[in-house]
């Protein structure tokens, strides 16, 4: 393998997110992937191309980072959307109407959302269950399921879902096992690896990184599944522009050493919260008394940046407490480099109110930085001081 080619699975992770899919430019020998800012490609004769005729088809920036992506989870291909809603939705577009999919019960709101309010008007059926139990997600199974669809750890609750143990189930029954590894990254959790057999993204969190952008990611070896999205991609336009591919593609290379410091800063961030008089729970997969903390150790090379916590005092000390973070910026989203806080019942996950899934007032989200760990739990003393 040449010197350039460094996305052979034999080189190490943080190689291959600065290699992987990205040799010098030939024409120029730029260090950086170019932003291909176009849409469309002369052709030197009709149908004579060096690849490329169409930007929603193609473009050069994009397949540098659906190599790159698919290099850093294991998988053989990857395809990149305008948002992580992008890419879920093209995925949903391979059901027919009667299918069934079975869904974790604290799913990413969004994705509730589009079963619950869109897809459900095409006949795709659902079914939401505590995916923790295998024998709940066994029981979900009917002859029309097509899908399992899993976020582990899960948002906000941060329940960690054995991949290794729904796999054979998975096969067993003939359905796509789902993976939505927005929350760990690649670097922590390789779904693939358990025997999943598709891998969705938000890179608008830690694979970018810098809350500078929208784009959402796919990864399969799956020929078949490949074939099907690369077509539907194509069919609905659900494509990136090349700007936010080269952001995202200048985000995975650090991606490494932000997911060691966010694990270290959200473990420091979780051992004061466990414990503090103003605190009913907290929610971590790195904390030995979790529920999931033993399937994380198995599954993740690290617990994390993500937690939640319940307060004491309810809905209004929550939200007093989310006004009162200096630091920790209260915003929707996660995975950035700032540290941000944010309200699920009433923020990410107010779509949830009134279903069988809402979340608890008193609960609290949080996306640990990596700023000074110091300086994150001073923000937050301060911030109990005041409720
Ligand atoms: C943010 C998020 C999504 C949706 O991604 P967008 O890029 O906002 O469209 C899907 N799943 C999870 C777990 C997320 O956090």
């Amino acid at each position: 393998m040449s010197k350039q080619q460094a996305d052979g699975h034999s080189y190490g992770f943080e190689t291959r997110a600065i290699h992987a899919g990205q040799p010098p430019d030939p024409s120029t020998g730029s260090v950086i992937v170019p932003i291909y800012q176009t849409s469309t490609y002369v052709q030197e004769g009709v149908g004579i191309t060096k690849g490329y005729e169409y930007s929603r088809t193609g473009n050069p920036t994009r397949a540098a980072l659906e190599e790159c992506i698919a290099s850093l989870e294991g998988g053989k291909h990857g395809l990149a959307f305008a948002s992580g809603m992008a890419a879920i939705t093209t995925l949903l577009l391979q059901l027919k109407p009667g299918d069934h999919v079975v869904m974790a019960d604290d799913v990413y709101g969004g994705t509730y959302r589009l079963l619950d309010r869109v897809m459900s008007q095409y006949g795709i059926e659902y079914t939401l269950t505590d995916m923790t139990r295998i024998e709940n997600v066994e029981r979900s199974i009917r002859p029309e399921t097509r899908m399992l669809w899993v976020e582990t750890p899960t948002n906000p609750l941060m329940k960690v879902i054995d991949i290794a143990a729904l796999a054979p189930l998975a096969d067993a029954h003939d359905v796509l096992l789902v993976v939505d590894n927005t929350f760990a990254s690649p670097y922590l959790q390789r779904p693939l690896e358990f025997g999943a057999h598709v891998v969705v993204h938000s890179a608008t969190k830690y694979l970018g990184g810098h809350s500078d952008l929208v784009l959402g990611l796919i990864v399969t070896s799956n020929e078949l599944v490949r074939g099907r999205l690369a077509f539907h991609q194509n069919a609905a336009g659900t494509v990136p522009g090349p700007m936010d591919c080269y952001l995202t593609l200048r985000g995975m290379k650090t991606l490494a050493l932000r997911m060691r410091e966010h694990s270290a800063n959200a473990q420091k961030v979780a051992g004061f919260l466990d414990g503090h008089p103003k605190v009913e729970r907290v929610f971590y997969p790195g904390l030995p008394s979790s529920p999931g903390y033993e399937i994380a150790a198995r599954q993740m090379t690290l617990p994390g940046g993500m937690l939640s916590f319940e307060i004491k005092g309810g809905r209004d000390a929550a939200l007093k407490f989310v006004s009162c973070t200096r630091l920790f910026a209260l915003a929707e989203s996660l995975g950035g480099v700032e540290s941000l806080i944010e309200h699920p019942g009433a923020m990410t996950h107010a779509s949830l109110a009134g279903s069988d899934i809402e979340i608890s007032s008193s609960l609290v989200r949080l996306s640990v930085g990596i700023e000074s760990g110091n300086d994150l739990l001073a923000d937050l003393e301060q911030a109990f001081e005041q409720v």
